[in-house]
């Protein structure tokens, strides 16, 4: 312990994971973009609400945004009150070109950067138990590690800076696959008069099982609960991300990239701010039945 740690940044995800850093003993000074987030964070979970500039001036900076661009502003704005030898993590599921852009612009700073996404949704986030894919030096990852260790489960090191948020958008690119398709599946049984719970049954103790029929159709769909704690907007992000991957290596890939285009539909259809599983609003429209 002994650094100190700044979190920027206190939505679905960021509030918990900075929540844990307070809660293991870090005294954190937290930025949010609307202050009275921040007011109540530290009202709920300790720690101090403090301006850019100061948040700016801690050794380890956190940073939980919706894309890159905006933690390449951020970057800009609080550039002259950085501290040489200060590490930056970026927990946003970010673009790996434009990591790569913040991480050399740091670099003039004597800051390290680290692109830093997790997987576990809100509820591994409020459990400590997210798993963190980390991009950028061995040292520097090294040094954050205790710090990510109040907040995750898992922390692999996976790359050079640029390759956690590569990583990442593939996972949810996977997300988005496992999701639709087994939706796609779903109402074409419920149309045969199959109850689409003992299809799950099935199916969960078989070979198409995923977090998709394991967890989120259960849970949200086949409830009608449909909590909104991941929105849809953000993971067609990861999917447009996951392209850019691919283009990167120069892969036809096309179900991922069918998958993206599936993904445009339905955040156009459905809305940016619907939970991701409400995706599959669009197939029971389609099909005339619901998931339930
Ligand atoms: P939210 O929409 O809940 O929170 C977004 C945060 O970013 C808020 O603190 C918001 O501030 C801030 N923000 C937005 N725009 C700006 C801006 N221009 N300048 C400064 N601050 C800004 O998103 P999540 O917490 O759900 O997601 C954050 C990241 O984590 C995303 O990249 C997402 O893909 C990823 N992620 C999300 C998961 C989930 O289950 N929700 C799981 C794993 C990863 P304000 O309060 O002012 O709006």
């Amino acid at each position: 312990m002994g650094k100190s740690v700044a979190f920027l940044g206190l939505g679905a995800m960021g509030h918990p994971m900075a929540c844990n850093l307070s809660k293991a003993g870090y005294e954190v000074k937290v930025w949010n973009r609307t202050a009275s987030r921040a007011e109540e964070f530290a009202a709920a979970c300790g720690g101090e609400a403090v301006g850019l500039e100061e948040a700016a001036g801690a050794a380890v900076i956190f940073s939980c945004m919706p894309t890159s661009s905006e933690v390449e502003e951020l970057v800009s704005r609080t550039f002259e009150h950085l501290s040489r030898g200060a590490v930056w993590v970026d927990c946003t599921s970010g673009d790996p070109q434009t990591s790569r852009r913040i991480a050399s612009r740091l670099a003039e700073a004597g800051v390290e950067f680290l692109d830093a996404p997790v997987s576990g949704g809100t509820d591994g986030a409020a459990a400590g138990t997210l798993t963190f894919m980390v991009g950028g030096s061995e040292a520097a990852f090294e040094q954050v590690k205790p710090v990510l260790e109040a907040m995750g489960k898992k922390i692999v090191h996976v790359g050079p800076v640029g390759s956690g948020h590569a990583l990442k958008a593939v996972n949810n690119t996977l997300l988005a696959v496992n999701l639709w398709a087994a939706g796609e599946g779903l109402a074409a049984l419920v149309k045969q008069g199959v109850d689409p719970r003992v299809a799950l049954e099935v199916i969960n103790a078989s070979s198409g099982r995923s977090n998709a029929t394991e967890n989120l159709i259960p849970q949200r769909v086949v409830t009608r609960a449909w909590p909104n704690t991941f929105k849809l907007g953000l993971l067609a992000k990861d999917v447009g991300i996951g392209m850019k991957v691919l283009d990167g290596a120069d892969l036809p890939a096309p179900l991922l990239r069918l998958t993206h285009e599936v993904y445009q539909m339905a955040r156009r259809e459905v809305g940016p701010d619907a939970d991701h599983a409400e995706a599959l609003k669009l197939i029971e429209r389609w099909a005339g039945v619901e998931i339930a």
